[in-house]
């Protein structure tokens, strides 16, 4: 596994381009299943290069930036085995520089959602993918469904600029008792890990709902947030149709169900990516045609 630390030194990715499409998972390190599971799906596909970089301007002011877990070394062991051909970990001066003038503006998938509490959230993460994308020149990159609003986004900025990259949204991978796992679970105190719970009950309660025949949007955020009760704040509930982005009156197709609510001082997030057809209602992809 070649560990890259500056841009020079992603000219080594020449020799795996050779071996087929690179792919591409980025990361901001602190890493678990979830991130293993996006590692497995590349490994199927090509040569795979992760990085791990925290970005700093895609934190807001008081959020959790300073704190955010960083253990390279531990990262590194976990990937070496799984077979990761390269990992490009780059200090912040590697990636900005205090001259840059030009960002990345979001389109209409950094509206609603994170958007609302986190401003200039999508403008950090779509920039540094962006640059991410110009430095490594994936074939394909991997991404989290975990992140679904992160991913539309990016998906909307490699369409509207044409990246020459094919993005993929891996399924999100969750603990045994259905908690989405995520670097900040481990800011969790045992009593808040599990009251933690609800946000993945209350998706599953929905999917029950719409399984059971239930259209009306109104009524399955009603739901869902009746079950949220026990977080220490709520910040949203939101249903929204695919590819429109739209908040739907009936709900049909592909649509998003998302949650964002703090427990204890941990801001937690976790959605549903449901098909509802009117005999089965299946979890999906965000891409239109998979
Ligand atoms: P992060 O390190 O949190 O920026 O996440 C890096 C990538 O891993 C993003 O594409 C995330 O969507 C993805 N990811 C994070 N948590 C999960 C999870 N529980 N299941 C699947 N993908 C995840």
């Amino acid at each position: 596994m070649r560990i890259i630390r500056t841009r020079d030194e992603l000219k080594v990715l020449d020799s795996l381009r050779q071996r087929g499409d690179l792919v591409f998972v980025p990361t901001m390190g602190a890493l678990h299943s979830g991130h293993f599971s996006l590692v497995e799906t590349a490994l199927d596909l090509g040569p795979v290069v992760v990085s791990i970089f925290v970005n700093p301007t895609q934190f807001g002011p008081g959020e959790d930036f300073d704190r955010y877990p960083r253990d390279l070394q531990a990262d590194l062991d976990l990937l070496a085995p799984l077979g990761v051909d390269a990992v490009f970990a780059p200090e912040a001066g590697q990636l900005y520089d205090a001259d840059d003038q030009v960002t990345v503006a979001p389109g209409r998938f950094a509206e609603g959602l994170c958007g609302a509490g986190r401003p200039g959230h999508f403008a950090g993460v779509l920039t540094i993918v962006a640059k991410l994308f110009n430095l490594v020149r994936p074939e394909i990159a991997v991404f989290g469904r975990k992140d679904a609003q992160q991913f539309l986004a990016i998906a909307e900025m490699v369409r509207s600029l044409a990246f020459p990259v094919r993005l993929i949204d891996a399924p999100t991978v969750r603990e045994a008792d259905g908690l989405a796992m995520s670097s900040r679970n481990r800011y969790l105190s045992n009593e808040e890990r599990k009251r933690a719970l609800v946000l993945s009950s209350a998706l599953s309660a929905a999917h029950g709902l719409l399984a059971d025949g239930e259209r009306d949007t109104d009524a399955v955020e009603v739901a869902m947030r009746s079950l949220l009760s026990s977080v220490d704040r709520l910040e949203y509930v939101e249903i929204h149709a695919l590819p429109t982005y739209a908040r739907p009156n009936r709900i049909q197709g592909r649509t998003l169900l998302a949650i964002a609510a703090r427990v204890g001082a941990t801001r937690l997030i976790d959605n549903l990516v449901l098909n509802v057809a009117s005999a089965s209602v299946n979890e999906c992809s965000l891409l239109e045609d998979d």
